[in-house]
């Protein structure tokens, strides 16, 4: 099969990607072998080719928002067929025993292995992985719809989960998103079907200020800009740690600002006056399997439309660049077959 593998990280207008010949690869007696058909482009496949992850498997194949179709499936394996479409996202597998596995908070495993960082992911043409971490996707998306869903999708809807509000508290809430790339573009689209008000930072104006407008934001402004009204809560996607006192300033008494990336760029010191008042800062960190049937339920129901500019399979490395330099409206994905 062909795949693109990275051999050492470094910065992606180095073209660090490469384009190989590997043998298809093995299944083991709980895996699908996957005929992968699209690979969305996610800021966190930019940390690892850029070395901003520590290096977890060398070399890789990196890719973690994988669309295919089962090709073979493995001995142990119920519940999926040959030709089914699926999904894989970026919790690949978890240790089932840990006390996070144990409590519901399978997100944060001691041993977990990652799509695309600790296991090969879907920049290639064939894929493995845990039937048991594989999704069924909903039929209104096609191939190219589905694949942002399976990261930029997940962890926006695990981001607003822990805003703190329940279902019946959106109608009407303010929340505020910074940063306006795959995540906050499907964000939107929830937190406006849930009845919320929109809030958008974002430093591009062309390509991300005019379609967080498109998609119905009450408001857009820079990415250090406040808005005139105090906002209920906020989530900061880009990886830009200037952003956390910018959003503390901007919220009210009691709300939180969730950190949605793995990375992030170091946080200033701020005045205790902008934490004080029982605000909240915190991270996300992966997502739970419910997270990702809950997500896609929901997506299908609304229904959310992902907005794509695709990539063909030879121009990984193109794509990655296109997207460290905010030039991506919406979505990256890499077209596979
Ligand atoms: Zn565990
Ligand atoms: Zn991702």
């Amino acid at each position: 099969m062909k795949a693109w593998i990275l051999d050492r990280p470094a910065a992606i207008t180095q073209r660090p990607l490469v384009l190989t010949e590997l043998p298809r690869p093995n299944l083991a007696e709980d895996e699908l072998l996957l005929r992968v058909h699209a690979c969305g482009i996610c800021r966190t496949d930019l940390h690892v080719v850029e070395g901003e992850l520590t290096v977890r498997r060398s070399p890789l194949i990196p890719g973690h928002q994988i669309v295919g179709r089962v090709a073979a499936v493995g001995s142990r394996v119920e519940g999926f067929g040959i030709g089914d479409r699926v999904g894989v996202a970026w919790l690949n597998r978890t240790c089932g025993v840990c006390e996070f596995c144990k409590t519901g908070r399978e997100n944060l495993c001691e041993s977990a292995a990652f799509t695309g960082w600790t296991v090969d992911g879907g920049y290639a043409e064939y894929a493995v992985a845990p039937a048991a971490f594989t999704y069924h996707l909903p039929e209104s998306f096609d191939d190219i719809q589905a694949a942002p869903l399976l990261c930029a999708g997940i962890i926006g809807y695990r981001c607003l989960r822990l805003t703190g509000f329940s279902l019946g508290e959106w109608k009407g809430a303010r929340l505020g998103l910074y940063g306006f790339g795959a995540a906050g573009h499907v964000c939107i689209q929830l937190a406006r079907a849930r009845g919320a008000d929109v809030y958008v930072c974002t430093r591009d104006r062309e390509r991300h200020q005019a379609l967080a407008r498109e998609l119905g934001a009450t408001w857009v402004g820079d990415a250090m800009e406040e808005p005139a009204v105090k906002l209920d809560a906020s989530i900061i996607f880009a990886p830009a740690g200037e952003l956390v006192p910018v959003a503390l300033k901007a919220i009210r008494k009691g709300g939180t600002v969730v950190l949605g990336g793995i990375h992030m760029s170091p946080i200033p010191s701020f005045d205790y006056s902008l934490i004080y008042g029982e605000r909240v800062v915190r991270s996300v960190a992966n997502n739970t399997r419910e997270d990702g049937r809950e997500f896609l339920q929901e997506a299908a129901r609304i229904p959310v439309r992902s907005h794509t500019q695709t990539f063909p399979f030879d121009q990984a490395n193109e794509a990655l660049i296109a997207l460290k330099n905010d030039s991506i409206r919406g979505a990256g994905v890499l077209i596979v077959v």
